[in-house]
């Protein structure tokens, strides 16, 4: 999934414990932990959006990849300007992308010899410590007879509809006045 869906389940999963919690520390640290692990849930359920785009490849998916980005800038945008105490659950929802993409890759690449890119040829230490694991896990125990429609140009409706969806579910749960 892109970012701006991520932002958004995020932010959903951030608020959901205010439907049943009181106000408090226990209930910020339960909605900050569910938008961290937000981000493995919603990716496994990208086998249902196109996820061929890539910033070097044809201009379509170049196209795809760069919208979907500018997406993200005015979803988070709209977001963190609705209240400023939405900023860390984004930012937690993003997390498993910056750890196991930016940090493993760069201890990777600094550290241990690869052959076939820093990013293809994790070491096996340094593959058991990817956050993404958690993704795997549920596709292998609960989508393993699912079919895969990621290389699929037209399940960018499937992007386009988890946004829209989740969009709405924020948008009511904001509106609710369950705010932080
Ligand atoms: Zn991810």
């Amino acid at each position: 999934m892109m970012f701006g869906a991520h932002a958004l389940f995020g932010i959903i999963s951030y608020k959901a414990p205010f439907l049943w919690m009181e106000e408090g520390r226990p209930r910020t640290i339960i909605g900050l932990t569910l938008a961290f692990l937000s981000h493995g849930i919603l990716d496994a359920f990208s086998i249902f959006t196109y996820h061929e785009m890539n910033p070097f490849g044809t201009i379509f998916q170049k196209l795809v990849y760069f919208g979907w980005c500018a997406v993200a800038v005015v979803i988070i945008v709209y977001i963190v300007r609705l209240s400023r105490s939405y900023f860390l659950p984004v930012c937690l929802s993003f997390f498993f992308d910056i750890w196991d993409h930016l940090i493993l890759g760069f201890i990777q690449c600094t550290t241990i010899s690869s052959t076939s890119g820093c990013m293809r040829d994790f070491s096996p230490v340094i593959a058991n410590m990817q956050l993404h694991r958690l993704e795997w896990f549920l596709l292998e125990n609960f989508f393993s007879e699912t079919p895969r429609f990621h290389d699929n140009p037209w399940f960018i409706f499937g992007e386009v509809f988890t946004i829209t969806l989740l969009f709405f579910i924020f948008q009511k749960m904001h509106d609710n006045g369950n705010r932080a």
